[in-house]
Order: C-alpha cells, then sequence, then structure tokens
C-alpha cells in the first residue's frame, strides 16, 4: 500500500521503500506542471520500489506513463535507482548535475575489478589491516549487483538556473559535499499556506531534519584531485541557510520548516566533532586508526565491513579538512600515512 502526502500548492510525495536500509525511504516528489507532472528523484531499483512508486503515482492522480520529467538531486541509487524504469515507460527526460552524471558514466563505465583493485590500494594507504584487504583481491562476481549500471541522464542541471518546467519557478542550487554533484531545488513560489519564508526547498539529502548526511572522499579511480568534500559541504550548508525556504522538503525522514535554524545545528556539529577528532590526534594516526576511534551510531566491532569503508572516508574527509585548516598534518615519512594535530601553543 503506498503511503502519499498532499503538500499543497501542486505538490505531492510519495514514501517509496529502501529494502534493508535504516533509511527506510525515499520520499519521491511529483511536482505539477503545465506539460505533466516531473518528479524529483525516483528510488531505489528494486521490484518492490518499482511498484509502491507505480501506484503512489496513481494515487496521486497520475500514472509512471504519463511523467514528463525527473529531476535528481544525487546520484546515490536510492535516489536515482529508478530513473530509467520511469523513463522507459514514459519517454520522460532525466536531469543531474554533471559532475554527478559524470560519476554514472563513470560507474557504467569500469569494470568491477578495477574498482576493487582501486578499493585495496586506497585502504592499505589509509593503514587498514590485511585481513580486511584480502577479501577485495579475490572478490566474488557481482555483476547483478544494483548501482551498478545506472540510467545515464540526459539533461544537465545547471547552477543558479532555473529548470525548464513550465508553469513553475524551480531553481537549482548547486550543493556539493555529499556527493560532488548535488543539488538542492529552490521553489521560488509563495508557500501555499503561507508560512514566512521564501519558497520551498528540496533538499534531497543535503539537509535533513535528523541526521547528518555521510561526507566521505570524492572516490574516483580516474582522478587523483585533492578534493575537500567537508568544506564543500559546509560551504554548501551556509548557501542553504541563506535562502531561507519557509519550508524543507527533505528525501528521507520527514518534511520540516525553519531550515536556518537546522543549518545553524549542522555547522556546529561539525565543528564540534572536528575539535572532537583534533583531540585524538595528539598522537599520530592513520585514517583508519582514526574511523576507529571515532564515534559512530555502534561500536567499531559492530560495523559490518561495507560500512567500514564508508566509515574510513568519512574519517579522510574530516583529515582533508583539518589539513587544509592548517589544524593537523601529515608525519613526513610515515607508511602508511599518519597524521597529527598542529600544536600552535
Ligand atoms: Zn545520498
Ligand atoms: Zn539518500
Amino acid at each position: 500500500m503506498a503511503e502519499t502526502f498532499d503538500h499543497g500548492g501542486g505538490i505531492r510525495s510519495v514514501r517509496v521503500p529502501i529494502p534493508d536500509n535504516p533509511l527506510g525511504h525515499t520520499l519521491v516528489y511529483v511536482v505539477d506542471t503545465d506539460r505533466g507532472p516531473v518528479l524529483i528523484d525516483t528510488g531505489w531499483d528494486d521490484p518492490g520500489a518499482w511498484s509502491v512508486l507505480a501506484e503512489g503515482l496513481r494515487a496521486c492522480g497520475t500514472d509512471v506513463s504519463g511523467i514528463h520529467g525527473v529531476v535528481i538531486t544525487h546520484h546515490h541509487p536510492d535516489h536515482h535507482g529508478l530513473s530509467g524504469k520511469v523513463r522507459e515507460a514514459s519517454g520522460a527526460w532525466i536531469a543531474m548535475h554533471a559532475a554527478d552524471t559524470a560519476i554514472v558514466r563513470r560507474t557504467r563505465e569500469t569494470r568491477a575489478d578495477r574498482w576493487f583493485t582501486y578499493m585495496a590500494a586506497k585502504l592499505t594507504a589509509a593503514g587498514a589491516p590485511e585481513e580486511h584487504i584480502a577479501p577485495l583481491r579475490d572478490p566474488a562476481p557481482r555483476a547483478g549487483l544494483p548501482g551498478f549500471s545506472p540510467a545515464l541522464p540526459d539533461r544537465e542541471i545547471v547552477p543558479g538556473e532555473l529548470l525548464d518546467l513550465p508553469g513553475r519557478r524551480l531553481r537549482a542550487i548547486w550543493t556539493p559535499g555529499h556527493t560532488p554533484g548535488h543539488v538542492c531545488l529552490h521553489l521560488e513560489e509563495e508557500h501555499p499556506s503561507r508560512l514566512p519564508g521564501h519558497g520551498r526547498l528540496f533538499s534531497g539529502d543535503h539537509l535533513l531534519p535528523e541526521i547528518t548526511p555521510h561526507i566521505g572522499l570524492y572516490e574516483d579511480p580516474d582522478d587523483a584531485t585533492v578534493t575537500d568534500p567537508l568544506g564543500d559541504y559546509l560551504d554548501s550548508l551556509e548557501r542553504v541557510g541563506r535562502l531561507a525556504p519557509a519550508e524543507v522538503l527533505p528525501a528521507h525522514q520527514h518534511v520540516f520548516t525553519d531550515g536556518p535554524s537546522r543549518v545553524r545545528e549542522l555547522l556546529a556539529h561539525h565543528e564540534e566533532r572536528l575539535a572532537g577528532l583534533l583531540g585524538l590526534l595528539a598522537a599520530p594516526l592513520t585514517p583508519w586508526q582514526l574511523a576507529e576511534r571515532m564515534e559512530w551510531n555502534r561500536p567499531w566491532e559492530q560495523i559490518p565491513y561495507g560500512s567500514r569503508n564508508i566509515a574510513v572516508s568519512e574519517a579522510e574527509a574530516h583529515l582533508r579538512r583539518l589539513v587544509k585548516l592548517g589544524r593537523a598534518e601529515a608525519v613526513p615519512g610515515s607508511d602508511p600515512v599518519t597524521y597529527v594535530a598542529v600544536d600552535r601553543a
């Protein structure tokens, strides 16, 4: 049974389940336009999710075959997973920021073994123990894994521009951090219940009411550029805070008001977390050792294999930020490289 919600002003949402995931659901938004309904995100590529989306769209008075276009906040499979199926059923266009489209193209073209070789080298450099790296050298065949053949978008979302949605004013706000091409979409129309503030913001995974999105490195086997995703994320948070939307419509959890105070909470949270990490870095640590000592939602021993890789990537993103701020540095000659807080006394 599909759960749908009418947000007013020609905006509805469908709660599309994510199988075996504590996040539970992706909120797929249905935006009425003069050319037909447009979706913001589509949900996880799974038969159960697909039938909930189809049923939900019927409950919203439309049909999968009637979708005019698909706007994707970022390339992750819980957002972009069903885009290909929607396009097949309807002929809809799919729009995404160029930086995330580049990841989609690479995912489609990169063979799994190349990816595992890259991950093994990366984890070795981060100081992971041999027993963690060994399975990557002899991976089981995973040709059928979801997310390995995502749909190639056919339109580009250009930062700062209005999307081509007849009858609506929806502006793309580039918010890199969670992914390099994450976008929020600002609906520059008065709130249907006249809540104070400027329009409504579809925030994807960038701004969520009760959780902080994962910020790791922008993993790219073909690009050695030293990026600073956490720095990008914090800048992007300030950008959406300044929009002062009357209401935030995120891709998970629930709709909320007062986006600027949620932004302030998250900025304070990250400042606190960085300060805490500096305390841990009183003695030199590899990224792996730092990840082991960081606070997660459960003890390190209970964190499953794949989530440990994500945790190490998050530790590395924090180290990048601290190095960039001049608050930590790599220990010369260490291998694997260790990092230590800079004593500014
Ligand atoms: Zn995401
Ligand atoms: Zn998500």
